[in-house]
């Protein structure tokens, strides 16, 4: 069969795709134009994309014959799953094995707004370390502080265990709480959002990008939080109205932010990027060799049942398919 790959992949998945069907790919590192998707689609019967691509009713209608998207991530707002799913195809994606490097990332970015890691390395490398002095370039504690982590699956979970070795106290604020005992069980805390922004220190966002996730965070919750809190945000963009962000930092209503994505990605809002009290990392959650090696092999797989009509291992819409 026929399969278009948006991105480059390691060589020896490629290889395993190609051992069963015939692969049409650009092969180089970067995000597909819409033009070259759209030409890369047509009539193909498998599709293997990334983040980036936007799989909507135009890229279905070009192959109509298209047994499986399988998407190279864990986030799935860029894909209409619902025409997919009227046209019964699978849409698979990565779950889990993106988990510890993201949450990795999280902790990365919770330590460097909480210490000025970005600022103290531009300010030595400047020349501007001329002195030590008492009450001179100091952040703020992690160890012992508040953590609220908002949206409480894998990812936010792999971040509460992390914050267990800082000593820090866990709320969690999720559309489903756990058992009270699974929360004992885990050390932590279900707080409703408003509750969970006044108490935290730190305030770190795992929900995925839906309609009723989007500016979840926005001028109302950021007055909500300490004027010493440090928003993170290693989920999605526009989860967070980035507007009424770059003002609460600009105007020291909250302390910091860490930001792996952005509202309109790969572009800034206006005055983010000259704010000292914010680290800005380029969408690199997943972005270890181990894990990227570990998610290409999870979305060829699932490509590879989804061409042979079998369940994807990580399909999303597999019991909702009209077939
Ligand atoms: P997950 O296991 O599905 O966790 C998401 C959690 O959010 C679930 O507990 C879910 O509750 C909860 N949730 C969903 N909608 C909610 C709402 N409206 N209000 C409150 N909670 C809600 O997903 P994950 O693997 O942890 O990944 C989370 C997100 O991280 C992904 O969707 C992706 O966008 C992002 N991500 C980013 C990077 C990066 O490179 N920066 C890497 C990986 C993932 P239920 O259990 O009830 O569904």
């Amino acid at each position: 069969m026929n399969v278009f790959v948006t991105a480059r992949l390691p060589r020896e998945v490629m290889a395993k795709i190609e051992q069963e069907h015939s692969i049409e790919t650009h092969g180089e590192d970067r995000p597909i134009g819409r033009n070259e998707l759209l030409a890369g689609v047509e009539g193909k019967d498998g599709l293997l994309c990334t983040i980036t691509d936007l799989i909507d009713l135009e890229v279905f209608d070009l192959a109509p014959g298209l047994k499986i998207v399988a998407n190279n991530g864990v986030g799935f707002d860029h894909i209409d799953i619902e025409t997919a799913t009227r046209r019964g195809i699978p849409v698979s994606n990565t779950p889990g094995v993106l988990t510890d490097s993201t949450a990795d990332l999280t902790f990365a970015l919770i330590l460097a707004a909480a210490r000025r890691v970005v600022e103290g390395d531009k300010m030595t490398r400047s020349g501007r370390f001329t002195f030590w002095a008492p009450f001179h370039f100091l952040g703020q504690d992690v160890s012992g502080k508040t953590l609220g982590v908002v949206g409480f699956g894998r990812i936010g979970r792999a971040v509460a265990k992390r914050a267990a070795g800082f000593d820090m106290k866990v709320l969690y604020y999720s559309r489903n709480p756990l058992q009270k005992d699974e929360d004992e069980r885990l050390g932590v805390c279900f707080t409703p959002l408003d509750a969970l922004l006044k108490e935290s220190d730190f305030v770190s966002l795992h929900v995925p990008l839906r309609a009723e996730t989007r500016h979840l965070i926005g001028e109302r919750e950021l007055s909500m939080m300490k004027s010493s809190a440090c928003l993170i945000n290693t989920a999605r963009g526009p989860i967070v109205d980035e507007r009424s962000l770059v003002e609460a930092l600009r105007q020291g209503r909250i302390g910091a932010a860490g930001l792996d994505v952005y509202e309109k990605e790969p572009e800034l809002t206006p005055g983010l990027a000259e704010l000292d009290n914010v680290v800005l990392m380029p969408h690199s959650g997943s972005a270890t060799i181990e894990t990227r090696t570990r998610m290409a092999v999870m979305s060829a797989d699932n490509l590879l049942a989804g061409l042979r009509g079998q369940r994807p291992p990580n399909c999303l819409n597999w019991d909702a398919l009209s077939r």
